[in-house]
């Protein structure tokens, strides 16, 4: 166990000459908890270079609640592109002067509670604001604070929720409102998410470098970096496993080692990690990300990697979806890979509307992430786009994953915003299939439908080298589909 005070301490010599978080910056800069608060928002999934030069331009149109509320979307939207989500958070930025009125008397509230009732306000955002603008305990739990403390093994857990309320049990209050501020400049300067500077860290004698792969040092042996071929194709495996729990029993790892995927993306995993056994949580050369969902036994995602990924971002930023752990985007120097487990419009088309949302808003997400980098999207998109994609679509045509709206969201996906649907990129053929029901003998008589799916940004069609269906892996009613990527 690490002694915190010790560590805490060197830290805080350590960090003096770094660069001060964007939210910190702005805190010591203006002390208006407005401000801050928007500050905070823009802040969420965008590199502090770009928030602070949101920041700026806005405050110059807004700097009150009542400037804001002159500001239309539109206008918001082009005022602060490109921060991450930039159309979710134009959409909160335009409703927050009206909930800060109706509900707090048009001031900022000061307690996690009562911020995160604020559109676009999570718990970390709430935390933020209560630690930097109120200056009262509260733990903001950044995924640089969740990483490290896990590194530390300070704590054992497997999302930043999880993190921030371990550490509550057993983080000194006096540390609270610092820790974030000191992990984040730490953890952008030396302790990186990938290949940390291990060799010229000030805790190099005293961490146990849980799960690290360090940087190479130019003149000294180390580990081989990452994985991979010498070719520069990557595979890349998706698959629904309906319940990872049950999965596992009907040979998942088998399944796993034989595809052999340098990324793994599981959709409907169907567990806390805590409910996981060890044999799948520490797969030998690989580690992995969970986006399980709040409610137990349902939905959920997780990817497993070999090689690090820059950044992990968990949902889209919506508590309605993300509270189903339906997204999970990972950021790789070359591309994001989107995991998504899209809902389903289930009997009677009931949840179709809140499906449609799901899409909208995920597509949003992947046309301003395609404009970074390429984007990978992959999972279970529970619809089949084309006759081609299900065995009876006549009957179908109406019930969910094959109605006229999801069909519609597929052609705008594929036809408008030019996403590859890359196993129709190499075969045209009938009767391929990623999922069967149960009933009927669906599966020996091949009666499926093809609703899982990797689609790659138009941009990126070229790096699309194969694609696959493996219908002869069972374990799950879905089965997996694969891409070969360069
Ligand atoms: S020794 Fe390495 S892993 Fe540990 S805190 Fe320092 S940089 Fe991070």
């Amino acid at each position: 166990m690490i002694d915190i005070d010790r560590v805490v301490s060197l830290l805080e010599q350590e960090v003096r000459d770094y660069d001060v978080p964007v939210v910190d910056l702005i805190a010591a800069q203006i002390k208006d908890p407005f401000r801050i608060l928007v500050a905070t928002i823009l802040s969420a999934r965008t590199r502090d270079e770009v928030t602070a030069a949101a920041s700026r331009r806005l405050f110059r149109k807004a700097a009150t609640p009542d400037e804001l509320a002159t500001l239309s979307v539109p206008e918001l939207e082009k005022i602060i592109y490109p921060v991450g989500f930039f159309r979710n958070k134009a959409r909160y930025l335009a409703e927050l002067p009206g909930v800060l009125r109706e509900r707090f008397d048009g001031r900022v509230p000061d307690t996690v509670e009562q911020l995160v009732r604020l559109p676009g306000v999570g718990r970390k955002t709430a935390n933020l604001v209560v630690a930097v603008a109120f200056n009262k305990p509260a733990i903001c739990v950044d995924t640089h604070v969740h990483r490290i403390m896990n590194i530390w093994g300070y704590v054992e857990t497997t999302t930043p929720l999880r993190t921030e309320n371990a550490l509550r049990e057993k983080l000194p209050e006096k540390y609270w409102k610092r820790i974030n501020s000191i992990l984040v400049a730490f953890g952008q300067g030396t302790c990186k998410p990938v290949r940390p500077l291990c060799d010229r860290c000030v805790l190099a004698d005293l961490c146990p470098r849980i799960g690290v792969t360090p940087r190479r040092v130019p003149g000294r042996t180390a580990a081989a970096a990452g994985a991979g071929n010498n070719t520069g194709v990557r595979k890349l495996v998706s698959w629904n496993v309906n319940g990872l729990r049950a999965a596992l029993k009907k040979g998942f790892l088998d399944a796993f080692h034989e595809l052999d995927a340098d990324v793994f993306a599981l959709q409907e995993i169907k567990a806390m990690p805590e409910q996981l056994p060890d044999e799948v949580l520490n797969i030998d050369g690989y580690h992995a990300y969970w986006h399980p969902a709040v409610k137990k036994g349902y939905a959920g995602t997780a990817v497993f990697y070999r090689v690090e990924p820059l950044q992990v971002y968990y949902g889209l930023d919506n508590p309605e979806f993300d509270r189903e752990g339906r997204v999970l985007t990972l950021e790789f120097s070359d591309c994001f890979l989107v995991n998504a487990y899209f809902p389903n419009a289930q009997h009677g088309l009931r949840r179709l509307d809140f499906k449609l949302a799901f899409n909208r808003e995920l597509l949003a997400s992947l046309e301003r992430l395609a404009k970074e980098k390429s984007v990978i999207l992959c999972g279970d998109l529970n619809v089949a786009h084309k006759p081609i994609d299900l065995a009876n679509p006549g009957a179908n045509e109406k019930n969910p994953g094959y109605s006229a709206g999801e069909r519609a969201w597929m052609d705008e996906l594929v036809h408008s915003a030019g996403f590859v649907d890359a196993f129709r990129k190499f075969n045209q053929k009938p009767d391929q299939y990623t999922w069967w029901s149960y009933r009927f003998n669906a599966r020996a008589k091949n009666i499926g439908w093809r609703i899982d799916y990797f689609l790659v940004d138009p941009a990126s069609d070229g790096r699309i080298k194969g694609a696959e269906i493996h219908p002869g892996i069972t374990g799950s009613d879905h089965c997996p589909v694969s891409l070969l990527w360069k």
